[in-house]
């Protein structure tokens, strides 16, 4: 059965490039009527948080990126990790290393001198016939792994294709500390195994970590999952992603008024594509992430594509949904809500060009607060010619039937009486009911306000 797991390490928040690994072995997982699991790897105890775990899971909610299994804490493991620890130096796989930190750095800078790789020089690593130094005086020993001298780790990456790496490239890796704590590379394979993990999805950074974890895997006979590197993301100057220069952390989405479907469309195209699709359901990802069309190359972050799908996704969203999307926001900056149009009838009315919900919220104000016309703009667009005109107009207000098209039929009517053109008359009249130039269509803003807010606005007319 297939079983991918998301494994964040809880240093911060949860980032894009995590939630698109996120996403990918959710939707792996789906696609193959999987399992989908959740890890938190929180060894490191100094810079792993509460808040950041709670950060992950609140990222994920709000993508909807839901576990099956998990979450799973590795501080929460560690009696496991001792258990095959010692069964791995009583299996011979792993030995004691007395070597002091300063010996070992010696042995790295001597490698180095030599130009080679810094690396361990065996001199704990028990073999036949090898007579092992005298164990100096109470110094508590690492554990290393017995990495095999020769021959090599391969593997084909689902992602990247085949790689090989020599085993001469790999020294004994510490698997645990002298206090007797796992390290990173062991843990993590011991909970691929545990958590019977049949596909790893995860970023590039991990490459180098891989043959170290299949190297574990093998020598304690476990089954190996396949595994898929992910190229990074980089941020829209092409540099590594900062968040100096673009949002980084996925929950500073939310705040600007994007939608999570938005922002999946857009993580899923960012890393993997089917045909010549860039809108797409999560139901349509699901059906289609076999794995297959994964691109090896790094993506780069594109904000106006990503606006360009959030302006998508708004317009199909259900407008109670954007209402309550925008309600705080609004509220916030003075919005009275009471006595004024219904909120999803203006966002309906003001959602085609916005590209967050923020804008709309924002565009939305003119509905609720009073209008406050510059005296300028008002006696400029409010000339004598216009000024009957308007009277009239105000007068059939109190009669004509309430809809679009009738309001408009009358405007024209009232127009063509007085010789006027349409903007000389629609200018003014908004000013005088929203206070700016700038709105929808006048007939649909007239339609919302309604008759009573529209005469109590052009009472002041006189
Ligand atoms: N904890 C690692 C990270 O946050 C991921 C490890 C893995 O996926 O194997 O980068």
């Amino acid at each position: 059965p297939v079983r991918t797991r998301f494994a964040p390490s809880p240093t911060g928040y949860l980032h894009l490039g995590g939630a698109r690994t996120a996403l990918y072995s959710w939707a792996f997982a789906r696609h193959f009527g999987g399992t989908f699991v959740l890890r938190i790897e929180d060894t490191d105890l100094e810079r792993s948080t509460p808040e950041a775990v709670q950060a992950i899971i609140d990222g994920m909610a709000w993508l909807g990126l839901t576990h099956d299994e998990g979450p799973f804490y590795q501080m929460q493991r560690m009696d496991r990790y001792r258990e095959v620890i010692a069964q791995m130096l009583e299996a011979g796989t792993a030995y004691h290393c007395y070597s002091s930190p300063e010996e070992v750095q010696a042995m790295r800078d001597r490698a180095t001198a030599a130009g080679e790789k810094p690396r361990y020089d065996g001199t704990w690593r028990p073999e036949e016939g090898k007579v092992l130094p005298a164990i100096p005086e109470g110094r508590k020993p690492v554990v290393r792994f017995k990495n095999p001298l020769d021959g090599e780790v391969s593997w084909n990456d689902f992602v990247k294709g085949t790689i090989t790496i020599g085993n001469k490239e790999l020294d004994d890796l510490v698997i645990a500390r002298p206090d007797g704590t796992p390290t990173y590379n062991f843990c993590v394979a011991i909970d691929d195994l545990d958590m019977e993990i049949s596909h790893v999805l995860r970023g590039d950074d991990h490459v180098n970590n891989t043959p170290r974890q299949i190297n574990i895997l093998r020598a304690i006979g476990a089954p190996l999952p396949e595994y898929g590197h992910l190229p990074m993301i980089l941020g829209s100057d092409g540099q590594k992603m900062s968040k100096r220069k673009d949002a980084v952390n996925v929950m500073q989405y939310p705040a600007e008024g994007y939608l999570p479907e938005a922002i999946l469309n857009y993580l899923a195209r960012l890393g993997w594509s089917h045909g010549d699709d860039e809108v797409f359901s999560m139901e349509q990802v699901c059906a289609w992430f076999d794995g297959s069309h994964l691109s090896n190359s790094a993506a780069q972050f594109n904000i106006e594509k990503l606006n360009w799908l959030n302006n998508h996704y708004i317009k199909q969203a259900d407008n109670e949904r954007l209402a309550a999307l925008a309600q705080p926001r609004m509220q916030a900056n003075g919005a009275v809500f009471v006595g004024a149009p219904a909120l999803p009838a203006v966002l309906a009315l003001m959602k085609e060009r916005v590209n967050t919900v923020n804008e709309l919220a924002d565009a939305a104000m003119l509905f609720y607060r009073a209008p406050q016309p510059d005296a300028a703009l008002l006696a400029q667009h409010l000339t004598d010619a216009v000024k009957p005109a308007l009277a009239q107009f105000a007068e059939r207000c109190k009669t004509v039937e309430w809809s679009k098209e009738a309001l408009s039929a009358m405007m024209k009517e009232v127009l063509a009486a007085n010789g006027l053109k349409m903007p000389q008359m629609a200018m003014p009249l908004r000013l005088l009911i929203t206070g700016q130039l700038q709105t929808p269509a006048i007939d649909a803003v007239l339609q919302i306000f309604g008759r009573d807010t529209v005469l109590a606005r052009l009472a002041a007319l006189g």
